[in-house]
Parts: C-alpha cells; structure tokens; sequence
C-alpha cells in the first residue's frame, strides 16, 4: 500500500509531443478504472508493480534467478518461467538476472522525488508552449497524490495536462479543477452497452462526467482512440459527433491505432488476447475524418 502522497509511476516520459500541446514531461500513473480490449498500455491496468519476463532474452542453462525467490514463484522451464499468481513483484530476481529478461514495472514515487524531475526541462516548456501531463492509467485515481503535486507545478507556471478515461466519481476529479489547464478526454464508444462490452464497464458516468467539465467551463479536449472495426462504424461516428455537439464540443481528435501493444502480453502475467488488427492507412483516417465532418465535427489526427 503506497502513502497518500505516493503513487506508483511506471514511466515519465520527456520530450514527448504527443500528449498536448508543445514539449512536454508525461508521467505514466498505474491502475485504471476501464479494461479496454485494445489497450495500448496493458502494463498500466493493474495498480501496483508488477513482474514482467522476456523469455527470448532468457538466457539457455542459466538458473540464476530460480533460488531467489521466497515464493517459489519462478519455475525450471524458460517457456512459462513465471507463476505470476504467486508473484508479488518483490523485485529481488531483478539483478540476479543478467539479460534483463526479468524486470520490474512501476514502482512508488513521492511528490518531492517527482517534482524537480517534472522541473528539469521548464524551459523547453517555456519555448514550446508545452508542459507537464500526467497519463496512465488513469492519473484521476491518483487525485490525493496530484492534489499535493499540481499546486507545486502550477506555482511555477508549469502548464497542466491529464489525459483521462472518465471512470470515477466526480468528487476525485473536481478538487484538482482549479490546478488543471487541459483535460484530454477520452471518448472511446457511445452506445452504453458496446462500451461495456469493449471496456468492461458502461459509459454513463463517463459521459456524464465530460457533460458536467464542459458546464463548467473546463478547457477539454475531446479524443478517440481509433479501434478498427470496434468504434469506426457509421452509426458510432454519427453518435460520437451528434453527442459531442449536443455538448458544444465542436472537434475530436483522432488517435491513431497502432498494434505494438501485442508485443508486450507475453511478458505480462496476463490472459488478455491480441486483437490481430491492422494498422490502417493514411486513406482510412481520411474516410473517418470526412464522416465524422460530414455530421458537423471538426477534426485533428
Ligand atoms: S519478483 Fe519476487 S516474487 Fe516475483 S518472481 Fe521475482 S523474486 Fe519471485
Ligand atoms: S536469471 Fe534471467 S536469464 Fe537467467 S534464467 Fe532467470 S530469467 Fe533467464
């Protein structure tokens, strides 16, 4: 269990240009609400560290790592090497280990260790009109941790970014408005039931949640994730653009598919599936953009 005023990170990311607006820092929060089928961060979902193995780094004959652990959570056999059931990511197989096969995802932060490296580029964010952006995961759940640290950053002139999925209750995010200058929302599938289905939770407080930061004059930046044949449908497009105009949102910005995202859950004590989607052309973002214009929603990619 992390102190209040820690939170488990498990990447920060500089120089990143794609998550707002300029240069900016973005910090990778563990844990969220949501389980998307496609979830490009599945390292994110669970809250706390986590082991991950690489079996092709395994080296062949080496048992360095098997003794070490307390929990008898690592086996004999290079395929299927960890009982992740049993592992509690203590971390101590982590140096043992000399190709790095093994290696430990997010670990816990304070906001005084965080914050000067959040500072180190300020004058890269200065120039570029960038900034800080805490991601995940979902950075909301983390609020106790950004109520302390937002303050700081903000004192300084630091420009404030959150990238969110919407899934919580209003009252986590609602003490962090005042030091917050974009939210990027995520607004993945209209119809409640799909969302539930592709998400594993329905979409009411979500939408809910993006309705009450637009009455309140919250500067937001509605985004979908691009899901090939999951969200791209005429009838979803249609939804998207007729509700974010009922809202008075008048653009959405389209984040492109990529599959890297497969790669990563053999390493990952996990049973989700690779979805076996393509990464789709210049001409399909083309065709989504013109519908999604047609019914009267401008568009970014
Ligand atoms: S992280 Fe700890 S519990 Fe998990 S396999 Fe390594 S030594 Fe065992
Ligand atoms: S220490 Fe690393 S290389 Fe050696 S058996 Fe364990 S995972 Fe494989």
């Amino acid at each position: 269990m992390t102190h209040p005023h820690e939170a488990i990170v498990y990447d920060v990311q500089r120089f990143s240009i794609h998550d707002g607006p300029g240069i900016r820092t973005t910090v990778f929060f563990k844990g969220c609400a949501l389980a998307c089928a496609w979830c490009q961060n599945p390292e994110a979902l669970h809250v706390g560290p986590e082991l991950t193995y690489d079996a092709e780094r395994c080296l062949e004959g080496c048992t360095n790592c098997i003794d070490v652990c307390a929990v008898g959570a690592l086996g004999a056999e290079p395929a299927g090497r960890v009982d992740f059931a049993r592992c509690t990511a203590c971390g101590d197989c982590v140096d043992p280990c000399p190709t790095g096969a093994l290696r430990v995802i997010g670990r816990s932060w304070s906001v005084p260790e965080l914050l000067p490296v959040l500072l180190r580029d300020q004058s890269f964010y200065a120039q570029s009109g960038g900034g800080v952006t805490f991601s995940g995961g979902e950075p909301v759940l983390q609020s106790r941790f950004l109520l302390e640290l937002l303050p700081q950053l903000r004192q300084v002139g630091v420009h404030v970014a959150i990238e969110t999925c919407g899934a919580y209750p209003f009252s986590l995010l609602e003490p962090l408005l005042d030091e917050i200058d974009l939210v990027l929302f995520d607004v993945k599938v209209i119809d409640s039931r799909r969302h539930e289905r592709f998400t594993e939770r329905d979409n009411e407080n979500i939408l809910e949640n993006l309705a009450e930061l637009v009455r309140r004059g919250v500067c937001v930046e509605a985004r979908m994730p691009v899901i090939p044949g999951w969200n791209t449908d005429t009838e979803n497009l249609e939804a998207t653009a007729t509700r974010l105009r009922e809202l008075g949102l008048p653009s959405l910005t389209l984040l492109p598919y990529n599959h890297f995202w497969e790669a990563k859950l053999p390493r990952l004590g996990t049973d989700r599936k690779p979805l076996g989607i393509r990464t789709p052309d210049d001409d399909f973002y083309r065709g989504l953009r013109k519908e999604l214009e047609r019914n009267g929603l401008e568009t970014r990619l």
